[in-house]
């Protein structure tokens, strides 16, 4: 049995947070591959290594003493090192690295040494072996992602260790250039070590204990999140919660491992688990509701023409045109002789002519858009087996005087979205916890 423990920047900000993960790590003899982050915020208005890097790296591009400027982030690793009472010593790899910033080794490079340099402290602290990250996982040349690859020489890499760091975030092309995932991606490293290994359980420790059913910044003091299917937390990730790296979830989905959000800080805390639907199908989830989110920069075009439903290829132009001009949109709510094409509000700025497109190939009666549409998520598994959430819903913002804009059912019946006035957003989804999850209505 094998666990893989991925620990976020937070969680390894200071000795004293390494000092709990080294407990974490020892409490259980199942944790043996653990993935590191670089150090992050010690306090709220603290830097994290990895912003510090891209700009140290953008200073020396731009002319400056490259020794000077990564002297703050040698001094970070030397605190935590000496804060430890650990022996080693890093200044090696620190010349090096500042010899390939001055070589214009790339940012990418630059960002990934927080993760690197965490690793090799990380490993001598809890006495594990250290595996670096560019010899097991590997990009293409153009810079895409090489799952395949990467899940035969992880799993061949790490076969002979029995123990081992393995630092997040980066991996290499096959020329040897480091390439880092997006921000936040050693989520991602966690999730695809998991697969490859063949995992009982992908652990992710951060700084709370999971999710909440909503954003703590608009509902005072949310309810957790137990048990939450990946379906579902695709739903409220799309849709804005935060907490994961939204690709995280797919490697470990496709091997069916389950990930369990933990706090470092609270380690008896259940956390979150992530579960495949089987698991927790027959089993009665403990509310209707798993969870509610939202994001506000919606825009949407409304399309309206005589005789639509018998027009044929009518949303097939429409959409061939938004195939052609590279744009995605979110939701398209149809009527009989009536459409709508919700798209985020970034797409009207970067593709102004699309309405003038979208006349040409559709040639439609009328063409509204309407800006500031907030699209809010309510999911539920439960939703499926019960009658009457809907119901709850939109009374919960008929009270709150609450004007909705747009209704979207799955046809899963794993979420009801709606959309609102972005004035109305925070307002809605209070109405809606008070109503499913408090049962105030
Ligand atoms: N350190 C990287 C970042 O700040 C990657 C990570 O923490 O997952 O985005």
């Amino acid at each position: 049995m094998a666990k893989v423990v991925k620990f976020g920047g937070s969680s390894l900000a200071d000795a004293n947070q390494f000092k709990k993960v080294a407990e974490i790590i020892r409490a259980d003899k199942d944790r043996r591959y653990v993935i590191p982050s670089a150090p992050g915020k010690r306090f709220g208005a603290d830097v994290k290594v990895t912003d510090m890097l891209y700009a140290c790296y953008d200073a020396v591009l731009a002319g400056k003493n490259a020794l000077a400027e990564f002297r703050p982030i040698a001094n970070r690793f030397n605190e935590i090192i000496s804060d430890l009472g650990l022996t080693i010593s890093l200044d090696d790899e620190y010349d090096r690295i500042i010899e390939n910033f001055k070589k214009k080794s790339g940012s990418d490079y630059a960002a990934s040494r927080g993760e690197y340099l965490n690793g090799l402290i990380l490993a001598n602290f809890i006495g594990y072996d250290f595996v670096d990250a560019a010899k097991a996982i590997h990009f293409r040349p153009d810079g895409t992602f090489d799952a395949d690859l990467t899940d035969a020489s992880l799993s061949m890499i790490l076969g002979g260790y029995k123990r081992a760091v393995l630092p997040g975030f980066y991996g290499a092309k096959p020329c040897g250039t480091i390439k880092t995932f997006s921000r936040g991606g050693s989520d991602f490293t966690g999730s695809i070590v998991a697969k490859a290994i063949k995992a009982s359980l992908y652990e992710n420790w951060t700084d709370v204990s999971g999710f909440l059913v909503a954003d703590p910044r608009i509902v005072e003091n949310p309810e957790g999140i137990e048990t939450i299917t990946y379906r579902e937390l695709r739903e409220l990730s799309y849709m804005g919660a935060g907490v994961l790296h939204e690709d995280a979830i797919f490697p470990v989905r496709e091997a069916k491992i389950p990930i369990n959000i933990k706090n470092t800080n609270q380690p008896q805390a259940h956390g979150t688990m992530i579960v495949p639907v089987a698991e927790v199908s027959g089993k009665e989830p403990v509310r209707v509701i798993t969870g509610i989110a939202g994001k506000k920069n919606f825009s949407v075009i409304h399309i309206e023409k005589d005789e639509m439903n018998n027009e044929i290829g009518f949303l097939r132009r429409i959409l061939t045109l938004f195939e052609t001009e590279g744009v995605s949109f979110e939701h398209i709510p149809t009527g009989i002789d009536t459409m709508s094409i919700v798209v985020n509000s970034s797409v009207l700025e970067t593709h102004p002519n699309l309405p003038e497109l979208i006349s040409k190939v559709a040639r439609p009666g009328q063409l509204e858009i309407e800006h500031k549409l907030a699209l809010i998520a309510i999911v539920g598994r439960g939703m499926k087996e019960r009658r009457g959430t809907a119901t709850r819903v939109f009374a919960a913002l008929s009270h709150a005087r609450i004007n909705i804009r747009i209704i979207d059912q799955g046809s899963s019946e794993l979420n009801i979205i709606v959309g609102v006035n972005e004035d109305d957003f925070e307002k809605a989804i209070k109405a809606i916890y008070n109503a499913l999850v408090l049962g105030e209505v």
